[in-house]
């Protein structure tokens, strides 16, 4: 009856075991520069696969509605106290299980449905969750948009200060997953106070690079601040909300009972050691060279003929605009894949496509420097982008060019252990 606790997984589910395994390959195969995604360290996923997933901890450190929770009070205790030291928010929630729930979690502690938002147009490189039709935000509230202006392309903070007027909003939300330029925290703070706004920055894409202080911290300007910890800043796959300590009450009983049952303890286990990670110097190393690779991908492309949105980049990211060349995103994103570089199409700001079409491809470089790629190679990466765009339907092409990235990827090894672990013990 008991036999089954302690077999592996390759003996227990081979299925399952082989698809991880291919999963792993595919990783350390090729470039992944999908501006959302990260690799996470050894000891991050060794939180995550711990036995914290058996537990039950309703409720917070010292006022649970379970027993057992000492050990889990310990794990996020230490979480909690980590982010703070990162960001230097009042008070913090690493409770939600991801960044929509995170937002969720904050309109629900000051918003009722019928209330007015502000939020960042999608397509302008807003979030679903800052007041999309399709998405809970924009169900359940009034929603007005602001976007970017159309030759700048960087947030129009004059219209953002009009609509606000306008339209009072009892929200302004901030922060963006495809905005490539330094957001202005300060100033939405002032025209959210002037307009009696709350305001919340959801800086879901750029958390590492605020962790690092290579982009300005909304905490000082903000009510509530929300991230995903899964993309610059690292960790594992979740969310997390930290807020003004007058907000504090409501927002943790937003999360919970509000928004969310029982937290994911083996997750925040994993939260606090990417915190840790990120308390490191070798942090802020790492983010400095992040941005470096997105400006020499930026200036490379440009050079290379593309035209990039809004002339370049200040972050993590960069948004080419590939119809101007002359092929959608769609098909950008296909005949890249197809050479071992992940990216996605992106509509770009005021696009003429529609999104499952698009005129752009985002393509980040969080990932690719967390293997030890640098400026050089960015260049070369840069080059065969521009080689498959070229010709995205010469097959012959797409698989000699896929050669030299699986060459390239060679030289910057992933997850070597598990990768010989599992074919040792499938060898026999
Ligand atoms: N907020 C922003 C700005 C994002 O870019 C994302 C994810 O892409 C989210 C929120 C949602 O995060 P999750 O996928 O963890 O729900």
């Amino acid at each position: 009856m008991t036999e089954h606790l302690a077999q592996p997984l390759n003996v227990a589910d081979p299925e399952i075991a082989r698809a991880i395994y291919n999963e792993t390959r595919r990783l350390d195969s090729g470039l992944e520069m999908i501006a959302s995604e990260n690799y996470v360290s050894e000891a991050v996923l060794e939180a995550l696969g711990s036995v914290f997933t058996n537990k039950y901890a309703e409720g917070y450190p010292g006022r649970r509605y379970y027993g057992g929770c000492e050990y889990t009070d310990v794990v996020e205790r230490l979480a909690q106290s980590r982010a703070k030291e990162i960001f230097g928010a009042d008070h913090v929630n690493v409770q939600p299980h991801s960044g929509a729930q995170a937002n969720m979690s904050v309109y629900m502690s000051m918003l009722k449905p019928g209330d007015s938002i502000l939020g960042m147009n999608l397509s302008h490189g807003g979030h679903l969750t800052h007041g999309h039709q399709l998405n809970f935000s924009g169900k359940y509230f009034n929603v007005a948009a602001y976007g970017v202006n159309q030759e700048t392309e960087q947030i129009d903070y004059d219209q953002l200060a009009k609509l606000a007027e306008e339209h009072k909003p009892k929200m302004i939300i901030c922060g963006a997953s495809a905005y490539p330029r330094i957001i202005n925290f300060e100033k939405i703070g002032v025209i959210a106070r002037q307009t009696k706004a709350y305001v919340l920055a959801d800086i879901a894409h750029i958390a590492g690079l605020v962790a690092a202080g290579l982009h300005p911290s909304p905490i000082p300007h903000m009510d509530f601040v929300t991230t995903t910890t899964h993309k610059t800043l690292r960790g594992p796959r979740a969310g997390m909300a930290m807020c003004k300590e007058e907000f504090a009450k409501k927002l943790d009983s937003a999360v919970f009972p509000g928004v969310q049952g029982g937290p994911l303890v083996h997750v925040i286990a994993a939260k606090a050691v990417c915190f840790l990670e990120a308390l490191q110097p070798s942090f802020r190393e790492y983010q400095k060279q992040v941005v470096k690779n997105a400006a020499t991908l930026a200036s490379s492309l440009k050079d290379l003929g593309f035209r990039i949105v809004s002339g370049g980049t200040d972050n993590h990211l960069i948004l080419v605009d590939v119809f101007a060349k002359g092929i959608t995103g769609k098909v950008a994103e296909k005949a890249l894949e197809h050479a071992g570089i992940t990216v996605n199409k992106n509509t770009i700001p005021f696009d003429q496509n529609p999104p499952l079409v698009a005129s752009g491809i985002r393509i980040g470089t969080p990932a690719l420097t967390t293997r030890g790629m640098g400026e050089k190679e960015m260049q070369i990466i840069a080059s065969w982008i521009a080689d498959v765009l070229a010709n995205p339907e010469n097959n012959a092409n797409l698989e000699k060019i896929k050669v030299e990235v699986q060459k390239l990827c060679k030289n910057f090894p992933l997850y070597t252990k598990r990768l010989t672990s599992y074919e040792q013990s499938n060898s026999a």
